[in-house]
């Protein structure tokens, strides 16, 4: 849709909110999170990029472009530091980080372009699982 930049523009005006420090590093935090094309980990070339048996993804087509996770920063517990930072700045309450995870709050201070790569980051660092079209963070315990 090529109406779409403009929009997003035009909403990123309205909430100032949006333009705090750590929103914005969390926006960049998802943005960076993935590298393009697929995982060229030892494991994944090895495996010709079969990912069966992996406990979480290596490698997404985000809207038929193949992105991979950069492990080095996106253990459960990075991802949990940058977003109660965000999610502190945006809504001025601390994240709640037992039970569900409010995603439309989320998704508020996450640019629309970004908004694909939540549920992967959140799936694939295991900080969070869908169950039943909920969100539930789940206890960090290492990665
Ligand atoms: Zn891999």
């Amino acid at each position: 849709m090529t109406a779409e930049q403009p929009l997003t523009a035009d909403l990123f005006e309205v909430d100032k909110r949006l333009s705090l420090k750590p929103v914005v590093d969390f926006n960049t935090y998802l943005l960076n999170a993935f590298g393009d094309g697929a995982c060229r980990c030892s494991r994944c070339l090895a495996g010709t990029g079969e990912e069966a048996g992996y406990a979480h993804a290596h490698s997404f087509v985000l809207e038929g472009q193949t992105v991979h996770r950069r492990f080095a920063n996106t253990a459960g517990s990075d991802v949990l530091l940058v977003l109660k930072k965000a999610w502190l700045s945006y809504t001025k309450a601390e994240l709640t980080t037992v039970g569900t995870l409010d995603m439309d709050t989320l998704r508020a201070f996450v640019e629309p372009e970004l908004r694909k790569r939540l549920a992967p980051l959140l799936l694939a660092s295991g900080l969070a699982r869908e169950v039943e079209g909920q969100w539930l963070l789940q206890a960090q315990a290492g990665d």
